[in-house]
Order: structure tokens, then sequence, then C-alpha cells
């Protein structure tokens, strides 16, 4: 897996996992059952001021807006070649529920678009996944929140240069600190034992790639979803599937929390 610096394109990093994280979400839920509890306890003479004033503090906790790092669009990147395969929705289901709970980003589904035949090398009758961003990058509709971003999800084989490589196949690829990233199933479905790896491996490799567009590098840290995957599969399949301490805190400064616009 990659990432495309994007002060000039010079620099290219190569990956792939651990760490922890308590989503929001799960904090407000237990807000709510702590104060709901609360509630439960309450004596008769005291029940009708403090039901309501309760009653207020589970309103509000309910109804807080939650703190998001980006408005993530996932769009589905159809291949239109003959009996090409279409991306499971199983698939994406699972990509939208990790992103959501390892970054805590709001995820929207966009209509999905046919691969762009720009992107298509035809000797290696594959996909140039830098074409690709520049792609994904233009479906960001006018007037989205600025903290919007783009994660392309395809079957198609996809391929970038690399130390030397003019067409390197890869994972996935990543804007560094940028707007869109892309991941293929397309090479890690290869020698899967099964259905639930090939699900592990496109997920933690969105997780990867969407690292990188929120602020991540390449880092060391052991099973770190962001450890370089060394151009194998094996990090990918020992990762936890998410950042470690070292990239949490650099995500907090990279892409922080913030109501959502
Ligand atoms: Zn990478
Ligand atoms: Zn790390």
């Amino acid at each position: 897996m990659a990432a495309r610096s994007t002060n000039g394109g010079a620099r290219w990093l190569w990956l792939l996992a651990s760490g922890l994280g308590l989503c929001s979400s799960v904090v407000v839920a237990m807000q709510v059952t702590a104060t709901q509890a609360m509630v439960t306890q309450a004596t008769p003479a005291t029940t009708s001021a403090t039901t309501s004033a309760t009653t207020s503090a589970i309103t509000f906790a309910m109804r807080a807006p939650q703190a998001i790092r980006a408005v993530v669009l996932l769009v589905v990147l159809t291949d239109p070649r003959p009996g090409a395969a279409g991306f499971p929705p199983a698939l994406i289901n699972s990509i939208e529920a990790e992103l959501q709970r390892v970054y805590q980003v709001e995820v929207r589904r966009i209509d999905a678009h046919a691969l762009p035949r720009s992107a298509f090398y035809a000797p290696r009758r594959r996909y140039r996944a830098d074409a690709l961003l520049e792609f994904l990058g233009e479906q960001i509709p006018a007037g989205a929140p600025s903290r919007t971003r783009v994660l392309g999800l395809t079957t198609a084989d996809i391929s970038t240069s690399k130390d030397g490589f003019k067409d390197w196949g890869i994972f996935g690829l990543g804007e560094l600190d940028g707007t869109a990233a892309v991941v293929s199933s397309h090479r890690l479905r290869r020698k899967a034992k099964d259905a639930a790896q090939v699900t592990w491996r496109v997920t933690n490799t969105a997780v990867h790639e969407l690292g990188h567009v929120l602020g991540l590098e390449h880092c060391e840290e052991k099973d770190c979803v962001m450890l370089d995957a060394q151009g194998g599969i094996s990090n990918t399949d020992a990762s936890t599937g998410e950042p470690g301490p070292m990239c949490r805190v650099k995500l907090d400064r990279a892409s922080p929390l913030r109501p959502p616009v």
C-alpha cells in the first residue's frame, strides 16, 4: 500500500497495523445508560424536579453532535469490462463500519462510477492509481463540507510507479494529508484462506489508505495498521487493524475531532 505525498510526488511510502480508541458514540451510550440508572434510583419525594432535569440531560446527550475528523465519501469504481465482478455490498458495509469505528469519520455513500478510461494502462490491462485519485477528487461536489475526503473501492487491479518500476501493482494508494484514496481487492484476494480473510484484508487496507489521507505516514509500530506493506501481504494479515499509540497521537494532531459542519 502506498501513500502519495502531496508536496510534489517525490516521496512514496509503502506499507501497513495496533491501537485502541473508544468510539464517541459508545461514550454517549454509556452516559445515557448512567443517567437512566440515576432516574431509576430517584426517590419519590424528588421525582418531579430530578426526573425533569435528568430527562433534559438525556436529551442533550442524545442530541449532542458527535465530533468527527472528516466526512468520507465512499464510491465504488465499477470495472466496465465484460465478466468483471462487482464490489461486494457486504465488504462495503464492513469498510464503512470500520472507518467510522477507527477514525470517527462520517461516511456517506455516493453513486458508483465506472472506472475512468483515462486511468487505463493498456500494456498491463490495469488502472493507474494516481489517475484514479485525481478522478476521485473531482467527485467531491461543490459545497461539500471542507473536511470532505473520498475513498474509491474497486475489484480491478491498480498500479503506480515505485522504486524505479514504471508500473507496480498495489493494494491501494492514498494521498498523504490529501483528499483521495483508492483500494483494490484484486491482489488482496490472492491466496486468501476464505472470504473472511479477504474482508479483513480489504477493510484493513481501507483503514490504512484513509490513514494516509488523514495525515498518517508509514510507521514502525508493531502490528500498527500504518506499517508499510513492503510489497507483501504478511503485515496486512498480522495487523490489529488500528493505528498504534504513536499514530493515534499523530492522528489527533493532523485530523482532530471537531463538531460536524
Ligand atoms: Zn501506505
Ligand atoms: Zn503506527
